[in-house]
Formats: structure tokens, sequence, C-alpha cells
């Protein structure tokens, strides 16, 4: 998915997470959750990430695009050290932004493996990235994001 999709559905993400949570400051939160629904991107090497944040480029010759970085195992390790390491709350939003990222290039033929490198459990759809479909798709998440925002 091209990094727009990744936004909203960010947003998508962190507006539903947001009727059963109530954060510190919820403007906080969801912009932590849509930086992080770009973060496992720094794995592909002409990512939108990558292009802002310089020296990340080396990871996707470590790890390989899709790869361990679109693995649960980040978002789950992330969550734990932001909450535990650094008592924090936004652990939480940062593995729901990630999460978000994971479940939408899930939706890819390419898919992901959510459990690389240890087994194999491949999350697949139908979308071509950057095909008329996923411009529907990011259409359609984006109307309703504004739903759930002025509703
Ligand atoms: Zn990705």
């Amino acid at each position: 998915m091209m990094y727009h999709t990744h936004l909203v559905f960010g947003l998508l993400f962190a507006l539903l997470v947001l009727a059963f949570i109530n954060p510190a400051n919820k403007y906080i939160f969801l912009a932590v959750v849509v930086l992080a629904a770009l973060l496992p991107d720094i794995d592909h090497e002409n990512s939108k990430i990558n292009s802002k944040i310089p020296g990340l480029r080396f990871l996707s010759k470590v790890f390989g695009h899709r790869g361990f970085l679109h693995s649960i195992w980040i978002p789950l390790a992330l969550w734990l050290i932001i909450d535990f390491g650094f008592h924090s709350r936004y652990g939480s939003a940062v593995f729901i932004g990630y999460l978000s990222h994971l479940f939408s290039d899930g939706l890819t033929r390419s898919g992901i493996n959510i459990v690389h490198p240890f087994k194999q459990l491949r999350i697949q759809g139908f979308i071509e990235t950057g095909s008329v479909l996923e411009h529907l798709v990011f259409f359609f998440t984006s109307v309703l994001c504004i739903v759930l925002i002025v509703g």
C-alpha cells in the first residue's frame, strides 16, 4: 500500500480505538498512531518515511521489504518497551498504528507473513499496490474517517 493509504488506515484504527479508551491527550494519541502507521516501511528503500528520516535505508538491506519489520513481533516489542520501559501511555498508540499498517498490507496481493521468520502465517488480499482499487480503498477509508470525526 502507498503511504497515504497507510495514513488513513492509521487514522481509522485510531478513531475506532478512541471509542474504547481515553488517552491523556487524544490529539497526541492520534498523531502517534498515524506516524506509527508509516513505520514498517522503513524496510523499503524508497518509502516516504525513508525520504523523511535519513540514515535508515540500510534497514531495507538488513531485513528486506515485508520481512521481519512487517511481523507482529515489532509492534508487540515497541508496545512493551514504550509502556513498561519508558512508562509512557503511548506504547498502545504505536502498537495500533503499526498494526493498521500490517492490516492494510495484508489486503494486498503480495501480503505479509505476520509471524516472520518463525513460521508461515500469510495474510493476503487481492488489492494491487498503486492500483485503481487501492485508490478506491483510500477514498472510502477517508470518507469513513470523516464520518467518524463528524458523527
Ligand atoms: Zn508496508
